[in-house]
């Protein structure tokens, strides 16, 4: 079966992941799309579940290879990419997919699918809040967050974009409205 496919972008920091891992639990019938990545693995991550934490000549010759739906250098020489054969192991087991990641391969994965997808954004209050979750998330170097709020200014300027968007102010209001509108998107005729 073909299943739906619900896409989370936003800069990092904004709160995808703490939102999309809430989804998890709430909707059974929803599965992650794990996906490739180059960039070094985090304490508490684990591979295969968090991303397939590959090198990037392996990563440059899966893309050679045509293995990926879509992928971006998020950072420079931070590759991250969505494998085909992940959206076909999702959809074999009959569940529909739900990916997080950055703002340009959401809106690449929501052309490819059509109606088929739902592409949401992940709005911050403010980019000095996006910085100081990145700072109490403790997994970035101060370099790392740099870049990351560097670019977080560009992506929020395409918010409009997306099917919908998500304030994440409040972390239980933020939840209640993902699991509104993913009820209703699951749930359409
Ligand atoms: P992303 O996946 O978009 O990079 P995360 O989900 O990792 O973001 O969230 C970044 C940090 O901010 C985490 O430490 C998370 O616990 C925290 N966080 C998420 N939502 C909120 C919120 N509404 N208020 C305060 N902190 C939040
Ligand atoms: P992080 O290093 O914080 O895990 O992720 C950095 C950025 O890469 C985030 O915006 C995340 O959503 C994005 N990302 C994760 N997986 C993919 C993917 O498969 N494709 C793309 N284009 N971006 C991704």
């Amino acid at each position: 079966m073909k299943g739906k496919v619900i896409i989370f972008s936003a800069p990092s920091g904004a709160g995808k992941t703490t939102i999309v891992k809430h989804l998890l639990s709430a909707f059974p019938e929803l599965e992650f799309s794990v996906s490739a990545c180059s960039r070094p693995m985090r304490k508490g991550e684990t591979n295969g579940v968090d991303y397939y934490f590959i090198s990037i000549e392996e990563f440059k010759q899966k893309i050679a290879n045509k293995e990926f739906a879509e992928y971006e250098e998020v950072y420079k020489d931070n590759f991250y990419g969505t494998l085909k054969s992940e959206i076909e192991r999702i959809w074999k087991k009959g569940k529909h997919i739900i990916f997080d990641m950055d703002v340009m391969g959401g809106l690449n994965l929501r052309m490819q699918f059509g109606d088929n997808a739902l592409a949401i954004f992940v709005m911050p209050p403010s980019v000095d809040h996006l910085e100081q979750r990145l700072k109490s998330r403790e997994t970035e170097t101060a370099e790392s967050i740099a870049r990351r709020i560097g670019k977080a200014e560009q992506e929020i300027i395409k918010a409009n974009l997306f099917d919908k968007i998500i304030l994440n102010d409040t972390l239980e209001h933020a939840l209640e409205e993902a699991e509104k509108i993913v009820f209703d998107f699951l749930h359409k005729k």
